[in-house]
């Protein structure tokens, strides 16, 4: 709302809210955003009533989550009025402006500039030096002790069901350097986990030619092995996402077995069939993963797989769909999410014929999740009995765990477990374990996604 009679000497901060939808990289830019515009002397304001301005960051990648930025700018605009758009829906402005024309400006994705701009064309910033400041780290918007660290931008991967090449356009690396800079920043500012995003992991660094650039007086190559082991060398727990099954991964993998980067990986498989996979124009050689994935066993017998897959694309058979089934048991991977293929508006997976009934694609998931379920809890119980290190991400406050008298009780995740798309640890503790906090938990027992166990150490 606005002020109405500002003293001079006191006016006060321009208020901006922000809605950050999409994925971790999404984040990644609303947070730049953010800390651009606190930066600049700018307040974020807990509601949209309660701003001079609304931005949406908005997420373009399948039509559901379009509807939803579409809602989300509704909402802005009916408690504000006044709405800047931005993020992957921002590459087709026509959608957000046939629908809203009162919107006030759409940019998109990673164009920080183009968006901090139109925020000052609509709100301008107040020049206050000494109120200003923020801290180096930035400002994030996940809990203290984990942050996202993205290493590149854009994809040179054209799997048929995705749009994001066409949002964010080629793969453009950040120079080892700068990533490590920045990580040093986040690991000086309190984070305990960095969670390494991009749209492809594996591929970091061949736009550079893998170029090598200066950090703490050495040489470090913009290569995906090169900054997994000095971004290992931080201290830190250190977790790779959204990694291409190239075979190169297999060389990150010894890294994991000596304690340099978490022994887990995020591999979007997609499916194992390869005629689908073909029709995804994915690599079709799911044999040739199997036999690595028994080997990374070998080498780092502690490694946690996670993967995502797509059921009901188009022209995926009965007969594919077992195959798939059969890989998972095989695989037994450790997570694992599923998701119902549906078409987005520009990707070539459009033009496929033979289309999978709605139904067919339910059943299969339904399907799939179970099957999945029963290896998944199979693994988990596995570390019954195991001693975890466990980052602990919630604290109860001034609760007394049930299980017994005079016990805390707290949440955390294993080495295994990323934030918000894996599992948690229920653990309970003589002394109230901190935020943030590594302790050593002995697992007693398992259920279907979480565990739980008592602090043995700290
Ligand atoms: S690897 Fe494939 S699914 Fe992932 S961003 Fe690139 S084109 Fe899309």
């Amino acid at each position: 709302m606005e002020n109405q009679h500002p003293t001079p000497a006191m006016e006060r901060a321009p208020k901006v809210s922000f809605v950050s939808l999409g994925c971790p990289k999404a984040l990644v830019d609303s947070e730049r955003i953010i800390t651009r515009l606190r930066a600049e002397g700018y307040e974020l304001a807990r509601s949209h009533a309660g701003a001079d301005l609304a931005v949406v960051n908005t997420c373009g990648f399948l039509d559901s989550a379009q509807a939803e930025s579409l809602a989300a700018i509704g909402k802005a605009l009916a408690s504000n009025g006044k709405v800047i758009v931005t993020g992957c829906m921002g590459a087709e402005p026509e959608k957000i402006t046939s629908r809203y024309p009162q919107v006030l400006a759409v940019t998109g994705a990673q164009q920080y500039e183009s968006v901090v701009e139109a925020v000052h064309r609509v709100l301008p910033p107040r020049h206050d030096p000494f109120l200003d400041l923020l801290p180096p780290e930035g400002i994030k918007l996940t809990p203290r002790h984990y942050a996202y660290l993205k290493i590149s931008e854009g994809c040179n991967s054209r799997c048929s069901f995705c749009i994001i090449p066409k949002l964010r356009g080629e793969l453009r690396s950040r120079s080892a350097a700068d990533v490590l800079r920045e990580a040093e920043r986040l690991v000086t500012a309190g984070v305990k986990e960095i969670l390494v995003i991009s749209q492809d992991t594996s591929a970091y660094g061949s736009d550079l030619k893998y170029a090598a650039s200066s950090w703490k007086g050495r040489e470090v190559r913009a290569r995906f092995l090169d900054l997994a082991r000095a971004l290992g060398e931080l201290g830190v727990w250190v977790r790779l996402h959204y990694v291409y099954p190239y075979p190169h991964v297999d060389e990150v993998i010894p890294l994991m077995a000596d304690g340099k980067v978490l022994p887990y990986l995020d591999i979007p498989f997609q499916h194992a069939a390869p005629t689908v996979l073909r029709r995804m124009r994915r690599p079709a050689a799911q044999e040739k993963i199997l036999r690595r994935i028994a080997r990374w066993r070998e080498i780092c017998p502690d490694l946690t797989i996670r993967s995502t897959f797509i059921v009901g694309f188009p022209g995926e058979s009965e007969a594919d769909f077992r195959l798939l089934l059969d890989w998972l048991e095989e695989a037994e991977l450790d997570r694992v999410g599923c998701f119902r293929y549906e078409p987005v508006a520009g990707a070539r997976a459009n033009e496929l014929t033979s289309p999978v009934p709605e139904a067919v694609k339910e059943e299969r998931w339904h399907r799939l999740m179970r099957h999945q379920q029963a290896i998944s809890a199979r693994r988990l119980k596995r570390k019954i009995g195991s001693r975890q290190a466990v980052i602990i991400d919630k604290v109860a406050t001034g609760k007394r765990s049930q299980a017994s008298v005079g016990m805390m009780a707290a949440k955390g995740r294993t080495r295994g477990d990323a934030p918000e798309i894996d599992g948690t640890v229920h653990v309970t503790s003589r002394r109230p374990p901190r935020l943030g906090e590594i302790a050593t938990v002995r697992i007693d027992r398992a259920d279907e996604y979480d565990l739980h166990g008592t602090v043995i150490g700290f």
